[in-house]
């Protein structure tokens, strides 16, 4: 592949990155971290310029700028990072949570992140130390969801407290925050989202009935929930 990066203000930069991207990925990819954000804020999961999209094309990291409304978000407001946070694609500056985001593509195999604060999700992040397992798509996420320790939005912090929530998950809750999940595809990443911000509806719906404790499911039940769920839907 070429890199054609016409955009590119150090243009050096992204020709010399090992994986090298074509103009037409970026656009294209571009193109679906802008409707995954819009899908967020249509969908009621962010308000405002809440949460942010990113998503990887090798060692290129597509990003949503910090603090631009979602809905106005153009093809030329592309907004490209490498793995070590260097800007080398657009002039708006990237979202303040780059180092969430960075840290999620380094030591995972993700190919795109959703970070949103979606209502019921940043509830629960204020109640418990893990959301229980209470519906059988808590194994679509690798297990009970934890919550990451609270730290100021956008530090290195975050993303540390972050790492450690995520072990053997591809979903975490942030204290008095919001969500995190990562995924193969935009379009995963956003449904894991939202099957997430759904189980944190369900589970304090549940659990608000005075005198009555919901049942959970067992680990042994969310391992054949797990393998059943490798077969999921249409061949292919
Ligand atoms: P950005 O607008 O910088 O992406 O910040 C939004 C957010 O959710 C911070 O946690
Ligand atoms: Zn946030």
């Amino acid at each position: 592949m070429v890199a054609l990066c016409s955009r590119a203000p150090d243009a050096d930069r992204i020709v010399h990155m090992t994986d090298y991207v074509r103009q037409d990925a970026i656009d294209t990819t571009w193109r679906a971290v802008v409707d995954t954000a819009r899908r967020t804020a249509a969908e009621g999961l962010v308000v405002g310029t809440s949460g942010n999209v990113s998503a990887r094309l090798g060692e290129l990291i597509l990003v949503t700028p910090s603090g631009v409304p979602y809905d106005r978000l153009s093809p030329d407001d592309v907004v490209g990072v490498d793995l070590d946070g260097r800007q080398v694609l657009g002039t708006l500056g990237p979202t303040s949570e780059l180092p969430l985001h960075l840290e999620v593509y380094r030591h995972t195999g993700a190919r795109a992140v959703v970070h949103t604060h979606a209502v019921h999700a940043t509830a629960v992040s204020t109640l418990v130390r893990e959301l229980p397992a209470i519906h059988y798509m808590t194994a679509a996420l690798g297990g009970p969801v934890r919550v990451a320790e609270y730290a100021l939005y956008g530090t290195e912090e975050l993303a540390r407290n972050l790492a450690g929530a995520l072990e053997g998950r591809t979903a975490a809750l942030l204290r008095n925050h919001g969500t995190v999940v990562y995924a193969d595809t935009l379009d995963r990443a956003y449904d894991h989202t939202a099957q997430l911000e759904w189980m944190c509806h369900l589970w304090l719906l549940a659990s608000s009935l005075p005198g009555r404790t919901p049942t959970l499911l067992t680990s042994a039940q969310l391992a054949e929930t797990a393998s059943k769920l490798s077969t999921y839907g249409q061949p292919g």
